[in-house]
């Protein structure tokens, strides 16, 4: 039997850089803890609980020590808050992350209407707009998009997993809405590359097994689209 690997797989720079860091802490005397599980893998994060890393919901649960901001970010008032406990802040927000949440602040900043196309309840829109004072107009869907009232100016911020096809159809209905469009295509391209090198195997090969957190979006995306090309997918953890 022959055995072969996607080109593009395993943990994204964002993800890998988070788990790294997280991981580093284990290495320090007093405890840490991640806002949230750092990634959706639960063989990673019960492996960061094993050497003391601990996941943690809010703030509340922690007593002292280091807090770990996952990959997705957060908004502003969480590093206020873990600064006027003391806590140390180690934080593993992604570098593209980042981009998108100082990008949407510059666009309230001068005073631009701002639009956020991505998913409304994922953790990354939350704080990209969090970083803008909540005032981004969120946009899943054409549908959305075709309800924004005309406005002057307008800036656009893009979740950075958003599908680049779906991107290219919003942004030519919002070129209507406005008479000065400023886009900052924060789109990151780890995403679609594994998406697609797992939809090329999957056309040549009997059997995928996909590898992965059975909680984690992105894997089970993966399955989804070599299942949507015909081949028999297992998804499994371990
Ligand atoms: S922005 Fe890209 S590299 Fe960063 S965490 Fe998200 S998918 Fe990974």
């Amino acid at each position: 039997m022959e055995i072969r690997i996607a080109e593009n797989c395993g943990f994204c720079y964002g993800v890998k850089r988070a788990v790294a860091m997280a991981q580093k802490t284990a290495e320090n005397d007093f405890t840490s803890y991640t806002l949230g599980p750092i990634i959706h893998n639960p063989q990673v994060v019960q492996s960061l609980a094993d050497d003391g890393v601990r996941a943690v919901n809010s703030l509340e649960e922690i007593p002292d020590g280091q807090v770990i901001i996952r990959s997705h970010g957060v908004g502003p008032a969480i590093y206020k808050e873990a600064e006027d406990k003391g806590l140390d802040v180690v934080d593993a927000t992604c570098p593209h992350v980042k981009k998108a949440q100082q990008d949407a602040k510059s666009v309230v900043d001068d005073n631009m209407t701002l639009v956020i196309l991505g998913e409304k309840k994922h953790p990354e829109v939350i704080s990209i707009n969090l970083w803008a004072g909540n005032k981004g107009i969120i946009v899943e869907s054409e549908k959305d998009a075709e309800i924004i009232p005309f406005v002057e100016n307008m800036g656009v911020v893009v979740q950075t997993t958003f599908s680049q096809f779906k991107f290219q159809s919003i942004i030519g209905i919002l070129e209507k809405k406005t008479k000065n469009l400023k886009v900052f295509k924060t789109i990151c391209t780890a995403t679609q590359e594994r998406q697609n090198s797992a939809v090329e195997l999957a056309k040549e090969v009997n059997l995928m097994i996909v590898i992965g957190g059975k909680n984690s979006g992105n894997t089970n995306r993966l399955a989804e689209v070599c299942r949507d090309v015909g081949c028999t997918t297992y998804h499994i953890e371990t």
